[in-house]
C-alpha cells in the first residue's frame, strides 16, 4: 500500500461511526458510489511542508486523486470550482463481440470483505457517515470539502509538479 492518512478522527468535533450492522449487511454501497473526502490535517496541515511531500507521493502511488468540486460561496450565486483529495477509483472494463468500454467508479481500497484502510486512516468523510438500515444513510460531513480551500494553492502547486502528462484527476 501507499502512503497512509494520519489519523485524525480524534480530533475531530463530530460523531464519527464504526462496525455498523448496516455495514455489515449492505457491503459497501456507499464506497461504490462516491468514496469520501480526506482533510488537510489528514496530509500533515497546518505544516505546508509535510502536506506538499506527503500529497505528492500519495498522487504518485496512483492511490489518489484531486477532485474538482462545485463551491458555493456563502451570500451569493456564484459557483468556483475547490480542488479536493479522495480515492482513486477502480478501472472497470466489459463489453463484449468487439464492444468494449472502461468505466472509473467506486474506491480503489474497497474489497470483497469491505476497506482495506485500517479505520483510523480512512477519510473523514468515510467515517462520518452515519449507517442506517435500508440505505437511508446520513452524511454528516457533506461540508468537509470546505477545509481545503485555504489549500487550493498548494494543491494546484503539488499538481504542477508532477510529472508531465501524470494524470492526477479524478475522472468518476
Ligand atoms: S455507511 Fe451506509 S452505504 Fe455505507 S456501507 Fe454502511 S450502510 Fe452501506
Ligand atoms: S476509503 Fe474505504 S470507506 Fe472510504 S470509500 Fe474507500 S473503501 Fe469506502
Amino acid at each position: 500500500m501507499g502512503i497512509e492518512l494520519l489519523p485524525t478522527v480524534a480530533s475531530e468535533p463530530f460523531k464519527v461511526f464504526k462496525n455498523a450492522p448496516a455495514c455489515a449487511a449492505c457491503q459497501g454501497g456507499c464506497c461504490s458510489q462516491a468514496p469520501g473526502v480526506s482533510v488537510p490535517l489528514q496530509w500533515g496541515a497546518p505544516s505546508t511542508g509535510a502536506m506538499k511531500v506527503r500529497l505528492r507521493e500519495a498522487l504518485l502511488s496512483g492511490e489518489w486523486k484531486i477532485q474538482s468540486r462545485d463551491h458555493n460561496v456563502p451570500w451569493s450565486f456564484e459557483l468556483t470550482i475547490c480542488l479536493v483529495v479522495v480515492p482513486a477509483g477502480k478501472l472497470e472494463v466489459s463489453g463484449c463481440n468487439g464492444w468494449h468500454s472502461e468505466l472509473i467508479r467506486g474506491c480503489i481500497f474497497q474489497e470483497a470483505t469491505g476497506c482495506r484502510l485500517p479505520w483510523k486512516r480512512r477519510p473523514l468523510e468515510c467515517v462520518a457517515l452515519e449507517p442506517v438500515a435500508g440505505g437511508h444513510c446520513k452524511c454528516h460531513g457533506s461540508d468537509l470539502y470546505q477545509k481545503w480551500l485555504p489549500y487550493q494553492d498548494l494543491l494546484a502547486e503539488v499538481c504542477k509538479d508532477l510529472p508531465s502528462g501524470f494524470d492526477y484527476r479524478d475522472h468518476r
